[in-house]
């Protein structure tokens, strides 16, 4: 139903995390191959065990340019929650200046807590405002009162994701990711649909994450990386960010 109409891919890796595979100059290629005019790059913060140094965050910007084989990149990073208060593991002024910023839990940063105090750390990063997507955040592991933070990020602006690749690798994260995805739609939370791709092949390829949607009869209006002009809105009002 919205495959057709995914234009942007905004969770994505390149070498520069080193338990990914290809370069950024591939992944854009074959972005612009399949038809994508939007592609976020973001690398592991530096604190993963595979991540780039936070000079690969500070350098680019300036390095790598705004638009390349005609599709934009949006210069971002997968910030690491390092703690059960949503501290990340870039400051505020180098994510004020990245372009996409998709925060997450990795077990190699943050040990499992409890339900009240994940939610407290979801409830602060609902109020950060360099934040702009949750990242596959139905893990078991990190469970969170999902109907009180969901309200949070509707009223703070957060994108919910819908990840392609836990479908493969956390699949136990699945059926969390269903009840996530039932709340954005009750609560009118926009999700973007990102394959966090480890290998060029994997961008824009979506199935699973599409399927499950399709099965909750998901508003397509609320799939953000499904309608141009409303992605446009977000990046120009949040980000002053103009899409060409
Ligand atoms: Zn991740
Ligand atoms: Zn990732």
């Amino acid at each position: 139903m919205y495959k057709h109409q995914i234009f942007a891919d905004t969770h994505t890796h390149t070498l520069a995390s080193t338990h990914a595979y290809s370069t950024l100059t591939e992944n854009v290629r074959y972005a612009a191959q399949i038809g994508l005019k939007v592609l976020a790059v973001t690398d592991h913060g530096p604190k993963n065990k595979d991540a780039p140094h936070e000079w690969y965050f500070r350098n680019l910007k300036t390095s790598v340019p705004e638009v390349l084989e005609g599709v934009r990149v949006l210069r971002g990073v997968e910030a690491n929650i390092m703690d059960y208060e949503g501290t990340l593991d870039l400051d505020d002024k180098m994510l004020k200046e990245l372009e996409w910023v998709v925060v997450s839990y990795h077990h190699c940063n943050c040990t499992a807590g409890t339900l009240e105090q994940h939610t407290n750390a979801y409830l602060n990063l609902a109020k950060n405002p360099w934040v702009d997507v949750i990242g596959h955040s139905g893990s078991p592991d990190y469970i969170y009162d999902y109907e009180t933070c969901i309200k949070a990020f509707r009223e703070f602006g957060k994108l919910v994701e819908i990840n392609q690749h836990s479908f493969h690798v956390r699949k136990a994260n699945i059926k969390n990711c269903a009840e996530i995805a039932k709340l954005c739609k009750k609560h009118q939370v926009p999700v973007v649909v990102n394959s966090d791709a480890h290998f060029y092949t994997q961008i824009g390829d979506f199935p699973d994450a599409l399927a499950m949607l399709e099965e909750i009869s998901f508003p397509p209006e609320l799939v953000l990386n499904s309608n141009f002009d409303r992605f446009a809105e977000y990046l120009k009002m949040r980000k002053g960010i103009v899409l060409k």
